[in-house]
């Protein structure tokens, strides 16, 4: 192996990071791992690191988990790559076979993809074909949820929204309908939750009577809204919406790119809620965090829109050239596979009660935390500057950045999303490593603001 220190000047020779101000990076000695076992990241200088937020949210059941690199290896033995355009390959089949079956029930299509935005976009144009193909040619536009984050390809950016990402695309993108949210905290100020429920729910009905007519499709991130800074709604707001989407005749596009595959705790969020939407988007965790791999899902209602003469072109002419890639399907299943056999979600349960009880005790009375919010294994610690005002740190403090820097002299990687500190572990951290992340969060968060 290339030697540390050679390692990092290349690094900041060549490398563009993403959502990264290069001129910080440039200034300081990258982080760069060399390998990973369980929930602990080793750098290139071998110390070891608590993996905070599961690298980027994907991880599942751990870094090289024996039944994951068994399956890697055993397709690799077989072929890695091979194409879905005009041909089958097995494990893209039996990965299909065995998501359609523990889905929201109904969900009976997958169409693959390597991403979570490819996901999104693919379900967005699904929906606007969908709805040209049965004569709703006026449904052209999408709803989604203020501050929603769907992914970086220009279709998903224009149903997402952030001030600082779209500062520089306003122009180019489609802007959505903005549907707001019963996020307590933030926008409804002195409310209680059902009061919030219930004025969000009043504000989308107001919305969508003026709109619905010409949605193609309302999208919505089911439960957590993860990049906006872990926001939270009750599974009663996402039913509702549902119900309303329908009533207006949009489709329901759940993006369950970051809370899919036990993050909340149940496989999917829209189980929380028992809702089936008519298009579902999976990524991050599919392959168990090991190789880009994602899919939509639909329902045989919508796949069956685009069926007919070949000579009508009905097809849906869409797709990328590593869909169903058999290596990432491969561990797909095997990681679905760990599901049942290591009964990931039965001992998730008393780890996300004991995340929730250290995080009421230790972190929640700090002076500088406004709100700790969590579903299952998702978590977002609020910083303001001042608690009885909810007063906001201003960007330049870095408040987020001193606090994942202060966990890291600690051995712990985590990463901020502005002033929200995430934690959100691999679904298969130990009782012990719970505890660690706990402690670290909160002595780090005392070092950064005191
Ligand atoms: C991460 C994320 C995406 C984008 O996934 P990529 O694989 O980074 O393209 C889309 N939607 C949600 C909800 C996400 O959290």
């Amino acid at each position: 192996m290339t030697d540390a220190a050679t390692l990092v000047a290349w690094d900041h020779r060549h490398l563009w990071h993403p959502f990264t101000q290069m001129t910080d990076w440039l200034a300081d000695e990258p982080l760069v791992i060399a390998e990973a076992e369980g929930c602990t990241l080793v750098d290139t200088r071998g110390r070891r690191y608590l993996d905070g937020v599961s690298s980027l949210w994907c991880n599942v059941h751990g870094h090289r988990h024996p039944a994951l690199d068994a399956a890697l290896r055993e397709q690799l033995g077989r072929v890695a790559h091979t194409t879905l355009l005009g041909l089958g390959n097995v494990p893209s089949i039996e990965l299909a076979h065995a998501l359609v079956a523990v889905a929201p029930p109904g969900l009976t299509r997958v169409f693959y993809s390597d991403a979570g935005a490819t996901a999104v976009e693919a379900a967005l144009r699904i929906a606007l074909q969908y709805q040209q193909l049965r004569g709703e040619t006026a449904r052209t536009r999408f709803a989604s949820l203020e501050e929603a984050y769907h992914g970086d390809t220009l279709g998903a950016v224009g149903v997402g929204w952030s001030e600082t990402f779209h500062r520089f695309l306003a122009g180019a993108v489609t802007p959505a309908v903005r549907l707001t949210p019963p996020h307590v905290f933030r926008w409804q100020r002195g409310m209680d939750p059902e009061a919030a429920l219930a004025a969000a729910l009043d504000a989308a009905d107001r919305t969508l009577a003026t709109h619905g007519p010409t949605l193609a499709a309302v999208i919505v991130e089911p439960l957590v809204q993860g990049a906006a800074g872990m926001w939270i709604h009750p599974p009663a707001y996402l039913s509702a919406l549902h119900a309303l989407a329908r009533r207006h005749g949009a489709l329901f596009i759940a993006d369950e790119v970051a809370t899919g595959f036990g993050r909340t705790g149940r496989l999917f969020a829209c189980q929380h809620a028992g809702v089936t939407p008519d298009l579902l988007c999976i990524a991050k965790g599919l392959s168990g965090g090991y190789l880009p791999l994602a899919a939509t899902f639909a329902t045989e209602e919508v796949f069956s829109a685009f069926l007919g003469p070949y000579e009508e072109f009905r097809a849906f002419f869409h797709g990328h050239t590593f869909t169903g890639n058999p290596l990432a399907c491969a561990v797909g299943l095997a990681s679905l596979r760990l599901f049942e056999e290591e009964r990931t979600l039965e001992r998730l349960a008393p780890k996300i009660a004991r995340l929730r009880e250290r995080l009421a005790t230790d972190v929640a009375p700090l002076a500088h935390v406004g709100e700790v919010r969590q579903q299952g294994v998702m978590v977002g610690i609020e910083l303001v500057a001042d608690r009885g005002r909810r007063t906001p740190y201003p960007p330049a403090v870095r408040i987020g950045q001193r606090v994942v820097r202060a966990a890291r002299t600690r051995g712990v990687v985590i990463r901020p999303l502005g002033n929200v500190i995430v934690l959100m572990p691999p679904l298969a951290i130990t009782p012990a490593e719970l505890d660690l992340l706990v402690d670290v969060a909160r002595d780090s968060i005392r070092d950064a603001t005191e």
